[in-house]
């Protein structure tokens, strides 16, 4: 998985406004999962909430993301389709109120992946295969260790990517 100008070169990109200036080194990804409505995966609903495009009038549990601006750096959905919405270089929206080994605001430092799905549902194949391919290729472009789920830095707010996200699939060779 090969990174050109902060972006994977094999990403779809659809670049989204909710960004801003990075000013600490890159030293963490977070895991998320997400999914609009919870739980229907055939629609592009995800992508044009970061796109600040969404219709709020499709379906009533989106009128709580009215006023919400966010992003995510990548986006992972169930077929494995890639979508890079703002390049490495510059913070994400994803992680929100966050604290990680005593330090405040992750997205600062950190790298940002939404995976398509909800926390008591499964994950595919093809989401383990590329997430693979792109947490090893990020660990030796910023030289970082540590990947870890939206639910360890926010954990009174957060649950993703839940107790079915497998770990272990990350360490497979
Ligand atoms: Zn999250």
């Amino acid at each position: 998985m090969r990174i050109s100008d902060y972006f994977f070169v094999d990403a779809k990109k659809i670049l989204s406004p909710n960004f801003s200036d990075r000013e600490k080194n890159v030293d963490l990804i977070v895991l998320h999962s997400i999914s609009l409505p919870e739980g229907e995966y055939d629609n592009d609903n995800v992508e044009d909430l970061f796109m600040n495009k969404l219709n709020f009038d499709l379906h009533s549990s989106f009128q709580d993301l009215r006023n919400v601006k966010v992003s995510a750096h990548l986006y992972i959905k169930r077929d494995g389709t890639i979508i890079q919405f703002v390049p490495f270089n510059k913070c994400a929206w994803h992680a929100g109120e966050s604290i990680f080994k005593g330090r405040k605001n992750c997205n600062e430092f950190s790298i940002g992946i939404e995976i398509q799905g909800k926390v008591d549902e499964e994950y595919t194949r093809e989401q383990y295969e590329n997430l693979k391919k792109i947490v090893d290729a990020l660990k030796k472009f910023f030289q970082l260790n540590d990947v870890v789920a939206h639910s360890e830095i926010s954990p009174e707010r957060k649950k993703d990517p839940g107790p079915l996200f497998d770990w272990s699939k990350l360490d497979e060779n």
